[in-house]
């Protein structure tokens, strides 16, 4: 008889235990860490860097799996040394270090030198427009910088307009969903005077002004590290379209070997869904005050 009740209890224990461990399941998979840490390096000359770093960092967080840290620095100027580079290994707590800064002033080469070390047989990166430009007036540290970019340019063609990008690597998976021909929305493009030797060119572009094919999307190897790149970036309309930020989200994927051969983020390492990254109004300038003189 008393093993009617015990029976009973017993049950019901289990589907107790079963409901809670349920709660639990759901809890943790909408509280679910993101799987990889990004750091975007961004500021300098010559772009709109508060809005881009909401597109990069937004539009590949609905694209993977990442959540970020944001160094964005030295106004408008071309010289400014970024504070994080000057820490002991700065770049060891991340998986990926996006580069999209603007310092082509910079002169110090020692200080080139070690940014380019701590992506040798360590971090990968992903270089992004001005990041090409960047530290080209070290004179004896800038091919270090270039060697990991995997390319060297040190100029643009003058016009600014749309670029008719050209799939050179359609079996690539970082290509295989990239359009055959992209018409960007606007465009800067630079001109590339070296690839170097473990670099991959993707895309090009061509330059009427140079009469020849530009190198525009590419990946490389850097001491056995992964990087990735993309010379086109200059307007906000040409980064915030699903091209733009769809192939830098594959790029960062593959850097950080989470690229499935078909072109996917590897299980557990999708994003949160793509929407449109909506910017809100902007807000004029205010006048230049006016100081009433009696
Ligand atoms: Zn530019």
């Amino acid at each position: 008889m008393r093993t009617i009740p015990l029976l009973i209890l017993l049950l019901s224990a289990c589907l107790n235990l079963t409901t809670s461990n349920r709660v639990i399941a759901d809890d943790a998979k909408s509280k679910a860490p993101t799987k990889l840490k990004g750091l975007l390096i961004t500021g300098g000359c010559c772009h709109d860097y508060e809005n881009q770093k909401r597109i990069i960092t937004e539009g590949l967080s609905q694209r993977l799996s990442i959540s970020w840290d944001i160094v964005h620095e030295g106004g408008s100027g071309k010289d400014h040394k970024v504070s994080v580079y000057q820490k002991e290994g700065w770049a060891k707590d991340y998986d990926i270090i996006v580069h999209n800064e603007c310092f082509g002033g910079v002169t110090d080469d020692e200080f080139v030198k070690s940014v380019a070390a701590a992506h040798y047989g360590g971090t990968p990166g992903v270089f992004i427009h001005c990041a090409l430009h960047s530290y080209r007036n070290s004179t004896k540290g800038a091919d270090s910088w270039r060697e990991a970019i995997g390319l060297t340019s040190v100029r643009h063609d003058k016009a600014k307009l749309s670029l008719d990008v050209v799939n050179q690597a359609p079996e690539n998976p970082i290509m295989k969903a990239f359009p055959e021909k992209w018409e960007t929305p606007n465009g800067e493009l630079y001109q590339i005077d070296k690839i170097w030797e473990n670099c991959t060119p993707l895309a090009t572009a061509y330059s009427a002004e140079n009469e020849r094919d530009m190198v525009v999307i590419w990946s490389n190897k850097f001491g056995g590290t992964k990087m990735f790149g993309t010379s086109l970036g200059h307007h906000n309309e040409t980064m915030n379209t699903d091209v733009w930020l769809d192939v830098v989200s594959r790029g960062v994927l593959w850097a950080t070997n989470h690229l499935q051969e078909n072109g996917k983020p590897e299980k557990g390492y999708e994003g949160t869904g793509v929407k449109p990254i909506v910017f809100g109004p902007i807000e004029a300038e205010p006048d230049p005050k006016f100081e009433k003189k009696n």
